[in-house]
């Protein structure tokens, strides 16, 4: 696995970078991994850093991006917050790692059995949690209780983090105009997805906002291009 450069990135689209990360999941699961090394990777970045996504994602000690997806030093930016919540300092750091940095794909990430979520769901307040809880609300309040979702501790609270992903990815073009220009322009793309927590699948969805950017079959798209195929196999 090479260390990400910037003539590399640039030959990266946002459906690439969606199958990268589906490549290194799929590593993940299978408890497979690129022999990185990471003082050679250390070394190589130390000048400057070219990351092919940007991932928002729970600080939940079981979720960390670069794991789950088997990422190296240099390849992706992390943002990590209870909740995977979305507030103008995220919306900041995003901006940077796609409009200065060059990321090309935004990843809002939840998972299965958070406690953020399911704190929110039990209305705890504490402290500073109370005012980051209350940005669930909006999911919570689109998500109906049901026979089916209210058996199992979890079951509900996954259907929320689930309607949290797509209510983060909606707000992500609301309130930033660069981004929502750099999707316009596909320049970028915005994709949501879940990581189980009892098999380490993470599962992206799809989402109107990519409509335009040929994702309903990234797999398939990428694997139509050699070009791509090995640019992926030099990675
Ligand atoms: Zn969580």
């Amino acid at each position: 696995m090479r260390t990400l450069t910037k003539e590399i990135q640039d030959k990266i689209t946002p459906s690439m970078a969606l199958r990268l990360l589906q490549d290194g999941n799929s590593r993940f699961v299978s408890n497979l991994k690129y022999n990185r090394n990471l003082i050679q990777q250390m070394n190589e970045t130390m000048d400057g850093q070219h990351p092919f996504a940007v991932i928002l994602s729970c600080i939940d000690s079981r979720t960390s991006a670069e794991l789950i997806f088997d990422q190296g030093l240099g390849d992706v930016f992390s943002i990590r917050i209870a909740g995977n919540i979305l507030n103008e300092d995220i919306l900041g750091s995003m901006e940077f790692s796609c409009k200065v940095a060059g990321a090309k794909i935004v990843v809002v990430l939840g998972h299965t059995k958070c406690g953020a979520i399911q704190g929110a769901c039990n209305h705890v307040e504490m402290g500073n949690l109370t005012a980051l809880l209350k940005k669930v609300h909006p999911a919570i309040a689109q998500t109906p209780r049901t026979p089916q979702n209210s058996q199992g501790v979890y079951s509900y609270s996954d259907e929320v983090a689930i309607n949290n992903v797509h209510h983060v990815m909606d707000e992500i073009p609301l309130k930033s105009p660069i981004l929502d220009n750099m999707i316009q322009n596909g320049e970028i793309a915005v994709v949501g997805g879940i990581y189980d927590v009892e098999t380490g699948v993470v599962k992206f969805f799809e989402h109107p906002h990519l409509e335009h950017f040929e994702l309903e079959q990234p797999v398939a798209i990428v694997r139509k291009s050699s070009f791509e195929h090995e640019l992926i196999s030099t990675l």
